[in-house]
């Protein structure tokens, strides 16, 4: 197990195009779940492969477990990855998929056994371990690749969208099962999404990515409770956190209230300051509703998450006000 530093690094693919990753610098400690997140191209696999070692750094440095490794090759550097995808050997049971590498490093035979049979156990893959990857189901799949990961018992586990081939339910079950794996393991775990739930849901911590830079680090609620700025306020969160602009309830600043701090009342119900607004559209989600209402001025639609019995209706006139002891304040742009 070992903590992860990185120090400025940078990534240029080429000269002319902007640099992949920029002056990210973080400290990852020992036994830490962290989740990189962000938009597609933002710089969250080469992020993760130049930890790996699968890509070179253009500049600054990277350490596991205290030691140096930017210039070490992957196998130097006691790491695991697990892709999205995870191509097994086809023509390897699931216990010689996951021995092969053990194999290749000369470990003893019993040793191989021991580390395979109580990583089956683990994952719950005793049942399957005579069968061809062919007899599997994704998900069954994705587990031995996680298996294969953690038989080489590595001081930190990468995973680049492990799961993103697999069905919704799956998805759900895997991500339960990688948070009781690392609860068991407690070893060193960072993980790339660009599935913001995803995020929220598995990460203690979780770095938010844009165009190649950090925008926050912090505990998935404080980063959904005080976004760092309105790339992350507009990101995480479903629906996003509504960004009121500069004159709507600060002259000069932008405000950041999510939908569950805004509330709709009828006109003739309406408390001091409500703000004008017409109804645009209703989810009726079950427990809670979502209400999508146009201001009238400024001209914003906002999203009010209303309880799951509300009745309002799209054309319908409303008032809308906010909690403002809730409020994220950003500078205007
Ligand atoms: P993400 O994982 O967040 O989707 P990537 O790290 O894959 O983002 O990509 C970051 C940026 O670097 C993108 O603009 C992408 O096009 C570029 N990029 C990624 N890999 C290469 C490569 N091998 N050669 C050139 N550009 C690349």
């Amino acid at each position: 197990m070992a903590e992860v530093t990185l120090r400025h690094v940078r990534k240029e693919y080429s000269r002319d195009a902007p640099p992949a990753v920029e002056d990210f610098t973080l400290d990852v400690p020992d036994g830490e779940f962290l989740v990189l997140v962000g938009p597609s191209g933002c710089g969250k696999s080469t992020t993760l492969r130049m930890i790996a070692g699968l890509e070179t750094v253009t500049s600054g440095r990277i350490a596991i477990g205290g030691r140096d490794v930017t210039d070490l090759p992957p196998k130097k550097r006691d790491i695991a990855m697990v892709f999205q995808n995870y191509a097994l050997y086809p023509h390897m049971t699931v216990a010689e998929n996951m021995a092969f590498a053990l194999k290749l490093r000369g470990v003893p035979k019993e040793e191989i056994a021991r580390r395979v049979s109580s990583t089956a156990e683990t994952l719950g893959l005793v049942p399957y371990l005579k069968r061809l990857p062919k007899a599997l189901s994704g998900g069954q799949r994705q587990r031995v690749a996680v298996g294969r990961a953690i038989v080489r018992n590595p001081a930190v586990f990468l995973f680049d969208e492990p799961l993103s081939n697999l069905d919704a339910k799956m998805r759900v079950e895997m991500r339960a099962e990688l948070i009781r794996l690392h609860d068991r393991l407690k070893a060193t775990m960072i993980y790339v999404t660009h599935d913001q739930t995803e995020a929220m849901t598995m990460g203690s911590r979780i770095v938010v990515m844009d165009a190649g830079r950090i925008r926050q680090a912090a505990p998935p609620l404080e980063v959904y409770t005080r976004p760092a700025d309105v790339f992350v306020a507009g990101f995480i969160g479903t629906p996003p956190m509504n960004l009121f602009p500069p004159g709507t309830f600060d002259p000069s600043r932008i405000a950041g209230l999510r939908p569950e701090h805004l509330a709709l009342h009828r006109p003739d119900a309406a408390p001091a300051g409500a703000l004008p607004a017409t109804v645009d559209l209703v989810e009726p989600l079950g427990p809670e509703t979502l209400v999508h209402a146009v201001l009238r001025n400024p001209d914003f639609r906002a999203t009010v998450r209303a309880p799951g019995d509300s009745t309002w209706r799209a054309g319908e006139t409303a008032s809308l006000s906010a909690d403002l002891s809730k409020a994220v304040w950003f500078p205007a742009q």
